[in-house]
């Protein structure tokens, strides 16, 4: 007789929740990438403690259908991709349908939304992956996710949590990712009941940076945009004179994805040549678009590392743009400050 058995959904959830939701942070990315895909223009979120007590995602998106407020919660469930082809033209940061049962296994869960103009919605709670209400309720257009005691039923994990500072400090350092990857959406972090982030949501990429990194950060940077056959480059980088103790203040945004790629990174260096002090570096908030087809986004869950396939041309394109605006930057240098 063979020993071999299909782990049955629960707890197959809770094993992947192991890998998607490491920490509150997790969570907060896969609500708030949740509620980008869902085309919303305004996503508050609220955390307590860190994130440990209690996650509140606010959202005025799409909201989910009441007839699919269960299923989103199974295993693989997404409505985003539908066939294997659709893996190499991916648009959307969500396509898993792995965060929500993975959420909900190792928490308790208030989801309210609706997808209707007309005040009706649904609710549906879940603790530790076991359905317990799922009815109709008032609501607005929009998805409203609240996730309290994370890792109440997973002793080990909530063991291995640092302090709620660490913790907060995860979770600003996502909404500022995703603050800075998206202009056009009005963002919200608060915690306690304190504001650590608010975005006007208008595009303006520079009004990020200055809530991001304060308005002197905002000043020294330059614009920077350039084009060709694959690739747009949007954005801004900061001026020479103007540099950091590490990377953090490197980030990298493509198709709307915020990612880490080192070579990109080392590309952009590389067009600062000489201009960086040595062990400092710059600010740079740097949109990258192309075909869904030149990138593969499904190398990790997190989605944060990802391939390029003409990798090479790409960097050479960077460094050299990097450098054409810097050049510009030098040969014609800016209005002294008038006192
Ligand atoms: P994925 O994002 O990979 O599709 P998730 O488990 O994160 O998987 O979500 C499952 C599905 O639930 C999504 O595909 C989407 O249809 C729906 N969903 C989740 N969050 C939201 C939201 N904030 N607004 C609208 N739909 C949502
Ligand atoms: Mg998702």
């Amino acid at each position: 007789m063979g020993i071999i058995r299909i782990l049955d959904e629960h707890i197959a959830n809770q094993i992947a929740a192991g890998e998607v939701v490491e920490r509150p942070a997790s969570v907060v990315k896969e609500l708030v990438e949740n509620a980008i895909d869902a085309g919303s223009t305004k996503i508050d979120v609220s955390v307590e403690e860190g994130g440990l007590d209690s996650i509140r995602v606010t959202d005025n998106g799409a909201g989910i259908d009441p007839e699919d407020c269960e299923t989103a919660f199974y295993r693989h469930a997404t409505s985003k991709i539908a066939e294997g082809r659709d893996l190499f033209q991916i648009t959307s940061l969500g396509f898993r349908g792995e965060a929500l049962p993975s959420i909900a296994a190792v928490s308790k869960v208030r989801l309210v939304t609706s997808n209707a103009q007309d005040g009706r919605g649904r609710k549906i709670e879940i603790e530790g992956g076991h359905l317990r209400v799922n009815e109709e309720t008032a609501a607005p257009r929009g998805t409203d996710f609240l996730v309290k005691e994370l890792f109440y039923n997973t002793p080990a994990r909530l063991k291995y949590m640092k302090t709620i500072q660490t913790e907060l400090g995860h979770i600003s350092d996502y909404m500022y990712r995703l603050a800075l990857s998206r202009p056009d959406i009005a963002f919200t972090l608060r915690h306690n009941g304190n504001s650590l982030l608010q975005t006007l949501g208008n595009g303006d990429a520079l009004q990020v940076i200055a809530a991001v990194y304060g308005t002197q950060s905002a000043k020294a940077m330059l614009l920077f945009e350039a084009e060709n056959m694959d690739y747009t480059l949007s954005g801004y980088i900061s001026r020479p004179d103007y540099t950091r103790a590490n990377r953090n203040g490197m980030s990298l945004i493509v198709n709307g994805r915020y990612i880490r790629n080192y070579g990109l990174m080392q590309a952009i260096l590389r067009g600062y040549h000489t201009l960086l002090p040595i062990n400092r570096f710059p600010l740079v908030v740097i949109q990258l678009s192309m075909h869904p087809s030149l990138i593969d986004v499904n190398v990790h869950p997190s989605k944060l590392e990802v391939r390029f396939s003409k990798e090479q041309e790409l960097f050479a394109f960077v460094e050299e743009e990097v450098r054409k605006v810097l050049q510009q930057e030098i040969l014609i240098p800016r209005p002294a400050k008038q006192n």
